[in-house]
């Protein structure tokens, strides 16, 4: 990370602004793991350029280059990214710019995107000694606040939340689930948490923790979370003086999104129990799938209602927000069917424009003048 820019990276950083609101889509690959090295399993997917992905059933070397052009498949993404990646490499080109954005008060989001097992939850938290990029941006907001401290003053909520079965819940601190609704600022959770945090130390701890409470599977004890959306939201204040004196609020939130295991969203309709709990994660993983192909048509009407985690994205999706969406995939060919379907909504969400992302920013004082202060004074009076 950090250091002087060549002038290559400089490019790609002015071609990311340039195309604004488009969403950032990136596929991360994750090493073959044992299990899958023991059940015999060939990789199926190479990675070229950094950019382009090949899936192919075949996968000797001979058979890909021999077959590639009959039965592979090729995907162009942002950025694509081999099983040797570290995490801060991930961090830095997929989620860096948009922490920069949340200072200069605007919305960002990341969502990974993938079967169980495929790698989001380690792109995202990640373990204490390869922390993700939940903990590699919150070390960054607060490094970027410390530098630029003098100019004015900064305050970091975190809420860390789940949806569960269509239930919305606290990871920070479990109890009754929570109620969304509606207000100036889109849609909110009522009383969630706003953890104040003041360094990155305490945040790795606290995620963690908060990662425990998220819903365990009845049936695989040992295997969290596999059905249950997770999302940690970073509110950054920062009330700072502009160039024409005035005092202004600016606030930016960033959403980092580790989705349910993409499998279910095909999973079978048995009438079981269990069934049940999967048909209403085919009901937020399908939602976001009607809204991504709404948008990507152009609708009018997109189906956020349709679900309680299109409701929590909607901003993330349609509104004025910097997005950025991570693929995880295996490289085994026993999950063949799992990455082609992840790759195919991948390719497709390219296609999503958001709105153009301008800043929340709130002048709170103007110059001096007595008549301005008065009137300022009055509006104070009216509110209270
Ligand atoms: P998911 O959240 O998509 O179900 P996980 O993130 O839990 O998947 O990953 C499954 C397993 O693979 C975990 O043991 C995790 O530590 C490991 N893993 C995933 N991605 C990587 C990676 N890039 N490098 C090393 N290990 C990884
Ligand atoms: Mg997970």
């Amino acid at each position: 990370g950090g250091g002087i820019k060549t002038g290559k990276e400089m490019e790609t950083i002015e071609e990311k602004s340039s195309v604004g609101s488009r969403i950032l889509v990136f596929v991360r690959l994750r090493p073959m793991a044992k299990k899958e090295k023991e059940a015999g399993s060939r990789c199926c997917v190479r990675i070229v350029n950094r950019r382009d992905v090949f899936l192919t059933e075949f996968a000797s070397e001979n058979d890909y280059l021999r077959l590639k052009r009959l039965r592979g498949r090729h995907f162009t993404f942002d950025a694509s990214f081999p099983d040797s990646t570290s995490q801060q490499e991930v961090y830095s080109t997929t989620t860096a710019d948009l922490v920069e954005g949340v200072l200069q008060g605007k919305n960002g989001s990341v969502f990974c995107y993938g079967a169980t097992g495929a790698g989001k939850t380690y792109t995202m938290l990640g373990t204490m000694e390869n922390p993700g990029v939940m903990v590699l941006a919150m070390k960054d907001l607060f490094a970027k606040i410390r530098h630029r401290s003098c100019d004015g003053n900064h305050v970091v909520h975190l809420s860390y939340l789940e949806v569960y079965n269509e239930t919305v819940r606290d990871l920070l601190s479990p109890g009754r689930p929570l109620v969304l609704r509606e207000d100036k600022q889109g849609i909110v959770a009522s009383g969630l948490t706003q953890y104040r945090a003041y360094s990155t130390d305490e945040v790795m701890a606290l995620l963690q923790r908060g990662n425990q409470n998220r819903t365990t599977e009845p049936t695989r004890v040992n295997e969290t979370s596999s059905r249950s959306h997770a999302i940690l939201q970073v509110v950054a204040e920062y009330r700072v003086r502009d160039d024409t004196m005035n005092v202004v609020n600016r606030v930016g939130k960033l959403s980092l999104i580790d989705l349910a295991g993409s499998e279910r969203a095909l999973a079978t309709d048995q009438r079981t129990l269990r069934s049940i709990e999967g048909a209403n994660i085919n009901r937020s993983l399908l939602a976001l799938s009607s809204c991504i192909n709404a948008l990507v048509e152009g609708k009018k009407h997109i189906p956020y209602r349709n679900s309680k985690l299109t409701q929590l994205l909607k901003d993330s999706l349609g509104g004025a927000c910097n997005t950025v969406m991570i693929a995880n995939i295996s490289p085994s060919n026993l999950s063949f069917g799992e990455t082609q379907n992840t790759l195919h909504w991948a390719d497709r969400a390219k296609e999503i424009r958001t709105k153009a992302c301008e800043a929340n920013e709130e002048i709170l004082q103007v110059p001096t003048t007595d008549t301005n202060q008065a009137k300022l004074l009055l509006e104070l009076q009216k509110e209270n």
